[in-house]
């Protein structure tokens, strides 16, 4: 069974299961990605389809929305069912229609249908489409929305959706203590960022570790809260007695955190990204100034690292935090799971 993670910082994972899938690419997962671009896809056979979404925990809806979805320009489905579990059994609560009407110029079809629950509360449902529901043998489901008045119930948080990789060409980490949630001594115990380290130039995918030359994005836009204009690097004693200070009282402030020279941006829509460790700062890049998405904040370097504070190029990289709601990316969540959600969410980065 397969799941996604729900919601921006929820624990409770959405699993979701499907009968079968025409490939890889047409899976469960594009029928809740908030993108009505993209459909799942079943396998042709004269079978029902269905897919099954369980929340694992009662949620209350009170209507579901679907959208149904096309296999090469041609839809798949005349109707289906929402069906709920009773008694281990499930039942048929609404049934579909596609099919608006049929006249003797063809039938027109409905893009989306709202099924009105009047209020249920359910750990799961299913999509359920029976043979002889289909044209083709194919079920194709674009969107399937559960709502709680006028709220949906997320399984992804779509302001995250198509963030810009910070690092152009740049890989993710390659070893899991790259990733947020990784242990450190220092920042509470915790790793709460992504650690960019390698990219790849335009015609080759060989890995080469970022330079003080390698140009960093901001992945949204919004406006500056922190750009370290004033920073001064300390040096090898200074850092060393600042980790010390650091590793045996975790939770306290320090003036000098090993961050580095960073750049702050907030999205305005409760999302914060950092930019850590960089070796220069852009001279468009000031404190309440507006950015774009893409825009150029400034170089990687290994600012607040000790490399830096022994005067080498040691450790260059790019720590890249996301904070959602307060929250860092991850809080809570299973290494696996993070990958999965980062790879959603950047939709254009590679895997080293
Ligand atoms: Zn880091």
């Amino acid at each position: 069974m397969e799941y996604i993670i729900s919601g921006q910082n929820t624990i409770h994972k959405i699993h979701y299961a499907t009968s079968s899938n025409y490939s890889k690419l047409y899976n469960g997962d594009n029928a809740m990605d908030s993108n009505t671009g993209t459909s799942w896809i079943s396998k042709q056979g004269r079978v029902p389809h269905w897919i099954h979404v369980d929340f694992g925990i009662k949620r209350i809806m009170t209507s579901i929305i679907i959208y149904p979805g096309k296999k090469d320009n041609y839809r798949t489905l005349k109707y289906c069912y929402l069906q709920f579990m009773y008694h281990n059994k499930w039942f048929n609560f609404a049934r579909v229609n596609f099919e608006e009407s049929s006249t003797w110029w063809g039938t027109t079809y409905k893009n989306k249908v709202i099924i009105d629950l009047g209020g249920v509360d359910a750990s799961a449902f299913r999509i359920y489409i029976p043979d002889g529901a289909t044209y083709n043998g194919y079920a194709a489901i674009a969107e399937i929305e559960p709502y709680i008045g006028h709220s949906k119930i997320k399984y992804f948080d779509e302001r995250l959706k198509g963030l810009f990789f910070p690092v152009k060409n740049g890989f993710l980490p390659n070893e899991n203590s790259g990733f947020p949630n990784a242990p450190r001594q220092y920042r509470g115990g915790r790793h709460a960022g992504l650690d960019i380290s390698y990219y790849h130039k335009e015609k080759s995918y060989d890995p080469l570790l970022l330079t003080k030359e390698t140009p960093i994005y901001a992945a949204d836009s919004g406006r500056i809260i922190r750009a370290d204009w004033n920073y001064t690097p300390m040096n090898a004693k200074e850092w060393r007695q600042q980790s010390q200070f650091y590793q045996s009282n975790p939770d306290t402030f320090v003036k000098r955190s090993f961050g580095g020279r960073q750049v702050w941006i907030d999205h305005l829509n409760g999302i914060v990204t950092t930019y850590n460790h960089l070796s220069r700062i852009d001279p468009g890049i000031q404190k309440e100034g507006r950015v774009r998405k893409g825009q150029r904040l400034g170089w990687a370097g290994n600012s607040g690292l000790l490399g830096e504070a022994k005067g080498n190029n040691e450790g260059i990289h790019l720590h890249f935090e996301i904070w959602i709601d307060g929250y860092y990316l991850g809080t809570g969540m299973q290494l696996k799971d993070i990958k999965k959600y980062i790879t959603w969410i950047f939709v254009n980065c590679i895997n080293n």
